[in-house]
């Protein structure tokens, strides 16, 4: 029941407002529907009785000022106002002709029309509920009493029970493609924008790696669905890269960084993952090899980084990179297998640099 308690809770925003585009159109065409099935009826009224009948031109006249003083006029009172014509035409209609040529369906638009209005408080939409309920149970009280004024021809109640059939069937279809079709636009936008955000706290800005955060979850993501499964990790270092920054400025150090990423993405293709861990850390996750694969893999790595030219306004240079590689041991947890790669790391840099500690 829980959609109740936010039916009851929902906050409204203060009337007045601009009326959401999706909910004008609706009720813009709800409201022409309704102007075009009152003037067919007068007309269809007129031909079958000779007479013009003077109330229903009434509704129809404030009918058209209801449409053309929409965007003047408060959502709700819009919304009142074509409710109160509704209710008029039908009051007037019983009473001329009785209860079987009147359409009481036309007061379910209405009902749509309130609850989907984002103006209305929720005890508004109630009482729209219980008013509608409540008319249409006096009004068919009353037709019982009450001798209808006139008789329609059979073949006219036949021709407007189909009228009065249709109508409120197309206003209904019409307003739930607009409502429905708005709901989803906004929701495949919402959707976009937060797979967007969700991207972009991933990922590394300089280098456009996955960042620290994406790849844990990456890992948690991977023991979710292989609580048993064999994984290596290793943790890469830039060796002296300090002395580019120094060297060569801090843009060229940004551009070895970029173009190292680069190489590992290249490296990575779909055997592994790969992220900026830090400064000139990287971390890669190698699901499904056990330490000596993996090992194998980071010496391609090794070699490849070694191999690669490097060129930033007309310095060529090169560079090397220290990896410390660590293996699931099924006991221990994620930080400590991690923390494992990394002190084998510092050893690799101990013992020299540019080299595979496995
Ligand atoms: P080692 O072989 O022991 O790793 O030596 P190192 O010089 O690589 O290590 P150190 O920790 O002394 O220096 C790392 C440098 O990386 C220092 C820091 O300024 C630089 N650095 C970290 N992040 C960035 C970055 O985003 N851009 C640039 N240009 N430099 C960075
Ligand atoms: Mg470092
Ligand atoms: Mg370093």
């Amino acid at each position: 029941m829980n959609f109740l308690s936010d039916f009851l809770h929902q906050e409204v925003p203060k009337s007045g407002g601009n009326m959401p585009a999706y909910y004008r159109k609706a009720l813009f065409i709800s409201e022409v529907i309704l102007l075009a099935y009152f003037v067919a009826s007068i007309v269809l009224l007129f031909i079958s009785t000779g007479i013009w009948l003077w109330p229903p031109v009434f509704i129809t006249t404030v009918t058209v000022f209801c449409v053309m003083d929409m965007d003047h006029m408060s959502p709700r009172l819009n919304l009142a106002l074509f409710a109160a014509l509704i209710c008029a035409w039908l009051t007037w209609f019983v009473h001329r002709f009785g209860w079987s040529a009147g359409s009481p369906n036309i007061l379910v638009p209405v009902l749509a029309m309130a609850y989907f209005n984002i103006y209305e408080p929720p005890l508004g939409k109630i009482f729209y509920f219980l008013g509608l309920v409540a008319f249409r149970v006096l009004l068919f009280a009353y037709s019982l009493k009450h001798t209808p004024v006139g008789v329609l021809e059979h073949t006219d109640t036949l021709v407007l029970q189909i009228v009065n059939s249709v109508i409120p069937l197309l206003m209904l279809a019409i307003d739930f493609i607009l409502f429905s079709s708005s709901i989803q636009a906004s929701e495949r936008e919402l959707t976009i924008n937060n797979q967007e955000l969700h991207r972009e706290a991933g990922t590394d800005p300089l280098t456009s790696l996955p960042n620290r955060r994406a790849m844990l979850d990456v890992i948690e993501q991977f023991l979710k669905e292989n609580p048993n499964g064999q994984f290596s990790v290793a943790i890469a270092d830039i060796d002296f890269f300090k002395k580019v920054n120094d060297t060569y400025g801090h843009n060229c150090g940004d551009y070895t960084l970029k173009e190292l990423s680069a190489l590992f993405m290249e490296c990575a293709a779909e055997k592994y993952k790969v992220c900026r861990w830090g400064g000139e850390e990287f971390c890669f996750f190698l699901p499904g090899m056990n330490i000596d694969e993996a090992g194998r893999e980071m010496t391609d790595l090794n070699i490849a980084v070694k191999k690669k030219t490097l060129c930033f306004d007309d310095v060529v240079f090169s560079i090397t990179i220290t990896i410390g590689v660590e293996e699931n041991d099924y006991q221990s947890t994620m930080e400590q297998i991690l923390d494992r790669a990394d002190r084998k790391l510092y050893m690799g840099k101990v013992g020299g640099r540019d080299r595979v500690v496995i």
